[in-house]
């Protein structure tokens, strides 16, 4: 198949190169297209043969649901149960925005875009591009994120061009993706508010328009044997080809032991990379040093931390070494994906 690729100007968009990307996804076909937080592989999600291409596409378990892309809130009654009220307060305080939530679905909605499941994940995102392309496709895009199943998530379109090129009808490369990690999930079933995948938008912003809200305790509990609730953080997920170790303490001892362990990496020839911040980089001696952004600025390492694992792969590094980050707020979301793309590998200094 041979993969159109379209650039965009999400500051000045051209509303033919959507109908033409929405037509091709109410005639069944695959359009990647950019979001706020990574790039999404959407299909119509009310098409099962859609999903099943999707799934095919990425090379991903047909047991992995799909998040489903609206553009308003009128959309939303069809595909769900119902509405719940707490809905509507997350609605008004992060709609359009990176937050996917979890509600029981209508029959109108295929078990092949849902992975099985009697709920449906639901996301209204606020760029420009993926609104209006929405909006064109018929109103509501199965999307998950651009990549081969198991590879870092593509925040910049070369890299949806090198997952994606052959394997679906269009890609349409845009930039203004500000986030750089995927939605936060909360599930709205049960009884308390849960978050399933922690994101940009964190359990305390939840929790002040929710009250009690939950976290999955299988996110950062290395030791927890639980399964997680979102099937798709089973996975192996958003790992880099070379072998990542996160180190974690204090920082000085972090450096000392980064260095330590490149330099016994070295002599077993390794190539060696590591992830570093603005403050520390230049005190680290490695084959790729990067900085993945500013520790006093959260927001920076989110959105670099996928496009730095691969530049890691394309230069052909074999081994990893990242420092670790704070736990709190936004950084929970960061070393949520640190840990599964290091399989959990942590070194405590
Ligand atoms: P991605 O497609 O990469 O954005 O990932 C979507 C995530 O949402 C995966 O971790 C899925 O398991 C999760 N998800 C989607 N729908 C549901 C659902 N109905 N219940 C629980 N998790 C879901
Ligand atoms: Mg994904």
């Amino acid at each position: 198949m041979e993969t159109k690729v379209i650039t965009i100007d999400h500051k000045n968009i051209d509303e033919t190169v959507l109908q033409e990307a929405g037509r091709i996804i109410k005639e069944g076909g695959l359009v990647a297209f950019p979001t706020e937080t990574v790039y999404g592989l959407g299909g119509d999600a009310l098409n099962k043969e859609s999903s099943r291409k999707i799934y095919e596409a990425k090379g991903r378990p047909s047991d992995n649901p799909l998040i489903v892309h609206i553009s308003n809130m009128e959309d939303l009654n069809s595909i769900v149960e119902e509405v719940p009220e707490d809905v509507y307060r997350l609605a008004e305080a992060f709609w359009p925005g990176p937050l996917t939530i979890i509600m029981k679905k209508s029959t109108l909605v295929p078990k092949e875009t849902t992975g099985g499941l009697d709920t449906v994940a639901v996301r209204m995102p606020s760029h420009p591009v993926a609104l209006k392309f929405i909006e064109y496709a018929g109103g509501y895009v199965a999307a998950p994120s651009a990549n081969v199943s198991g590879r870092p998530s593509p925040t910049r379109a070369k890299y949806v061009i090198e997952d994606m090129s052959g394997r679906i009808d269009m890609i349409l490369d845009g930039d203004g993706i500000d986030i750089g990690l995927e939605s936060t999930i909360v599930d709205m079933t049960g009884e308390i508010p849960m978050i399933l995948r922690p994101g940009y938008i964190t359990l305390d912003m939840l929790q002040k328009v929710l009250g009690e809200v939950s976290t999955d305790k299988t996110i950062l509990d290395i030791n927890c044997k639980d399964a997680p609730k979102a099937p798709g953080m089973r996975y192996r997920h958003y790992a880099p080809k070379g072998q990542l170790t996160i180190v974690e303490g204090d920082v000085a001892k972090t450096i000392d032991k980064i260095n330590e362990l490149t330099m016994q990496a070295h002599i077993k020839g390794k190539k060696v990379g590591i992830i570093g911040t603005e403050e520390t980089r230049k005190q680290y001696v490695g084959d790729s040093v990067k900085s993945v952004g500013k520790r006093s600025d959260e927001e920076s390492i989110a959105r670099t931390l996928y496009a730095i694992l691969r530049e890691f792969d394309d230069e052909g590094v074999t081994v990893i070494y990242s420092e670790s980050f704070s736990e709190c707020s936004m950084g929970q979301a960061i070393m949520n994906r640190l840990l599964k793309a290091a399989g959990h590998q942590i070194i405590y200094v």
